[in-house]
């Protein structure tokens, strides 16, 4: 089976309300997807979207991917799905986003020509998760109507986005975790404190008894491995390293050096499927449980996210997959099916699911 073509096409969707962080505003969600055509007849689609701050990728520099490694793939045969794999992580450094849509669309494909959803491809057999939804960085009255109309709607976990200030930080946390004491909060600071900063809010926290928290994500600077150390090594509350994790390589640094509890495994930063299953496998080599988090990305990538975490869902233990929750409407056709906090693959689905965009 020959790939004849690829196509791309970018989509442009509002979200419900601005995302906010302690790095980024964003009002939109600005994607690229491609379509890779095959001699067969089948399409495998794939996505990814503008993460600058994060990957140094924007829609622009994954259309100039996109042009680029077309010619190498245009003409090669579906069998030699490996060499391919091997061809697009090679001819271009990092452009990890790019490299994870072109995965996205080749295992697509591969898996519909073998008749078999992505996940059963992959040996999974779970098709119904739940997953947090994040709760943007904003005054503390605001965060707490949002996290009410998230639990009023059924979500259980609750990821809080942190890092303005460490007292304005500290009181958004202690407010809404006894504000809603039966629901589990992700604190998620996304690199802002320092370390020493990070010790003192969470001591503080520790004090005053606060145990619904199930994690802190990325306290400190993606490149601050020490200082995530540091960390970890003297407060109660597990640790999550996000930002500090891109490849499998990174895990394993992160986990011989003990500087996380866990890791969030997400496509956009690892470079696509093979990674994650990758990091996965690190993982659980070194007994540690992975987040399968997202950018804020739509449904196509989502759905890929969640075909992996069926594959490895003993290891992958928790979602963060709910950007496609965060939109005014999902202008994708098929693939996973967003429900509140439920997510599932449809068994009757080949290949992502994915039916057109
Ligand atoms: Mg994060």
């Amino acid at each position: 089976m020959k790939i004849t073509n690829i196509e791309r096409k970018i989509l442009t969707t509002p979200l419900k309300t601005p995302f906010k962080t302690a790095i980024r505003r964003v009002d939109e969600l600005e994607e690229l997807t491609i379509a890779i055509y095959t001699d067969s007849g089948l399409v495998g689609y794939g996505a990814g979207s503008n993460t600058a701050i994060l990957t140094g990728e924007t829609v622009s520099t994954l259309i100039a991917g996109v042009d680029y490694l077309k010619p190498f793939i245009v003409g090669r045969d579906l069998e030699e799905f490996n060499s391919i794999l091997e061809l697009i992580q090679t001819k271009i450094k990092n452009s990890t986003t790019l490299k994870s849509m072109f995965e996205m669309a080749l295992y697509d494909i591969y898996s519909k020509s073998l008749n078999l959803p992505l996940y059963r491809f992959l040996g999974g057999e779970r098709r119904e998760f739940e997953t947090d939804i994040t709760i943007s960085l904003n005054s503390i009255d605001v965060m707490v109507k949002e996290s009410q109309d998230a639990i009023d709607i059924g979500y259980k976990i609750l990821k809080i986005k942190v890092g303005e200030d460490i007292n304005r930080d500290f009181e958004r946390i202690r407010v809404l975790t006894q504000e809603f004491p039966a629901i589990s909060f992700r604190v998620d600071a996304n690199q802002a404190w320092s370390p020493k900063e990070s010790i003192s809010i969470l001591k503080r926290l520790e004090r005053e008894n606060i145990e619904n928290i199930e994690l802190i994500e990325q306290p400190v600077k993606a490149d601050d491995i020490r200082g995530l150390k540091f960390v970890r090594d003297r407060v109660a509350y597990p640790i999550l390293a996000d930002e500090a994790i891109f490849s499998p390589k990174d895990a394993i640094e992160l986990l011989e050096m003990e500087a996380c509890d866990f890791i969030n495994i997400k496509l956009a930063k690892c470079g696509g499927v093979k990674n994650a299953l990758l990091i996965a496998d690190i993982a659980k080599l070194y007994g540690v449980e992975c987040m399968m988090g997202c950018m804020l990305e739509g449904a196509i990538s989502l759905t890929t996210a969640l075909h992996i975490v069926s594959a490895r869902a003993d290891r992958v233990t928790m979602l963060d997959l709910d950007s496609v929750n965060l939109l005014k409407f999902n202008p994708v056709d098929g693939g996973a099916k967003f429900k509140g906090s439920k997510i599932s693959l449809d068994r009757e689905l080949m290949g992502l699911g994915i039916l057109g965009v």
